[in-house]
């Protein structure tokens, strides 16, 4: 992309309503616009980062067996009056009547919906094991929609549903959910640790909620500070083997780490004491067991292999994917903008011509330019006749991890600059070994956005 046929409506001043650095920085760096309380246009380089996240979470739930599909945002208020929530939801659920005056009402979740498709089509066990999810729009009318997209009313959520016959296979679909996040997360750049969690509204047995460390985390944590050495890294795992899940459920779940709503204090002085964390945290997703509480309730049984009908085991399992873009500037920026993680920068790498309309460097960078695409790599192109430090500024606000620049004066000697957004540091080099770098660093991520 060139910069001068782009839309980056980059702001110089602070927001005075952004309270913290993520809301701020998606601000400035021109990704979203509010409309209303809670509700935002995704911009498009905004957008490129959503995507891109919404890409990783599709790839990593199919990996994983999962099914995706699409729901709509609008449903009829029947079924949550079959499911008792209609009236329990409380002031959250947006509610709308149509031109016939019936009830509907703009997603929040869509543990009833499924249950309801499930039920329409499935009744036997040998349609077992299933999870299906899909990545849609959720409604909530937020008290306090506060810090962008961290908590929207309007926000994009990755929710899936597991089917099992037994309690056995749905706790298996529950530790498959753990380890498919866990390698989602990482894969974003992120450290999200699973913490024992309430169940609230939803209800249910088991849950766990997925925690970035962060000082403007709304969550209260408690925890030992051996978790934050745990990685899954990019070790094999055999989503079918229960046994295998299991021991990552185990391996990532032993140590002491609790939201405000389960610590124990007595059991959290059992971890000693230089390794207590009292701390706070962002809460981009959480999984939970459920058991037969909507399957019973509407009707969702099948036939098992002793002939017998019984109601199915679920759980429902979230991703909060428009949160996960504040999440990760929280984690990762400094005070000259976002540092993107190279799993998901909207551009691969940035290129900063220091004199354009120079014959010798337009013709190197659109050369620079030409040969990233060709390896399908997507570099921004900054070729506005700008001074270069307003272009500096603007790369590092938006925070491409890196940055080619190009010069008349590097040129003569035959070389052009590639900077590393994280470190600040450059290095000289042919324009050749430049795009090489560039595609060493993405080996591997293949991931792309739009
Ligand atoms: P919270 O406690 O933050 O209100 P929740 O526990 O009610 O969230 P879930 O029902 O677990 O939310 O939804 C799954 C995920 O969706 C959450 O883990 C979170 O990342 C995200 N999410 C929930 N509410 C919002 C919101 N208002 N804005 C943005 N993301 C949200
Ligand atoms: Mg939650």
């Amino acid at each position: 992309m060139r910069l001068s046929r782009y839309f980056l409506p980059v702001l110089k001043e602070t927001p005075a309503e952004a309270q913290i650095v993520s809301h701020r920085y998606m601000l400035r760096a021109g990704m979203i616009k509010q409309n209303a309380a809670g509700i935002y246009s995704w911009l498009p380089l905004g957008f490129k980062v959503l995507r891109k996240l919404e890409n990783i979470v599709h790839e990593e739930q199919m990996r994983a067996g999962h099914v995706p599909m699409l729901m709509p945002t609008l449903q009829s208020a029947d079924l949550w009056r079959e499911s008792g929530r209609y009236d329990d939801y409380g002031e959250e659920m947006l509610r709308i009547t149509d031109r016939q005056g019936r009830d509907m009402l703009y997603g929040p979740t869509n543990e009833e919906m499924i249950t309801d498709i499930f039920r329409s089509h499935v009744g036997s066990y040998k349609d077992l094991p299933l999870t299906l999810y899909h990545i849609q729009w959720k409604f909530r009318d937020e008290m306090r929609p506060r810090f962008g997209v961290m908590r929207g009313r309007e926000f994009f959520m990755k929710d899936g549903y597991n089917f099992d016959l037994t309690k056995e296979d749905a706790l298996h679909a529950y530790n498959r959910h753990l380890v498919s996040y866990l390698r989602t997360y990482e894969r974003m750049g992120l450290q999200a640790i699973p913490m024992r969690a309430d169940s609230g509204p939803i209800g249910g047995e088991d849950t766990h909620e997925f925690l970035v460390l962060a000082e403007t985390g709304e969550s209260e944590v408690f925890y030992d500070s051996a978790v934050t050495d745990l990685r899954f890294g990019d070790r094999a795992i055999n989503y079918d083997s229960h046994e295998e899940c299991a021991a990552v459920m185990q391996e990532f779940t032993t140590k002491y780490a609790r939201t405000d709503e389960t610590h124990d204090e007595a059991l959290f002085n059992e971890v000693p004491e230089e390794r207590r964390r009292v701390a706070r945290g962002i809460e981009v997703g959480q999984i939970f067991y459920f058991g037969t509480k909507y399957s019973e309730a509407m009707g969702a049984k099948v036939q098992g292999p002793d002939g017998k009908v019984v109601p199915v085991h679920m759980g429902s399992h979230g991703i909060g994917v428009s949160r996960l873009l504040g999440a990760i500037i929280e984690a990762s920026h400094d005070d000259k903008g976002i540092i993107w993680p190279e799993g998901v920068t909207p551009f691969h790498c940035g290129i900063v011509n220091l004199k354009q309309g120079d014959e010798e460097a337009d013709a190197a960078c659109d050369t620079l330019y030409n040969s990233l695409t060709a390896l399908g790599l997507e570099p921004l192109y900054d070729d506005r006749n700008e001074r270069a430090g307003g272009k500096f500024a603007t790369m590092d606000l938006i925070g491409l991890p890196w940055r080619i620049t190009v010069g008349p004066r590097g040129l003569k000697n035959g070389v052009v600059e590639l900077t590393s957004r994280r470190t600040g540091e450059s290095e000289e080099m042919t324009p050749a070994m430049a795009v090489e770098r560039v595609a060493q660093i993405y080996k591997g991520l293949t991931v792309r956005g739009i």
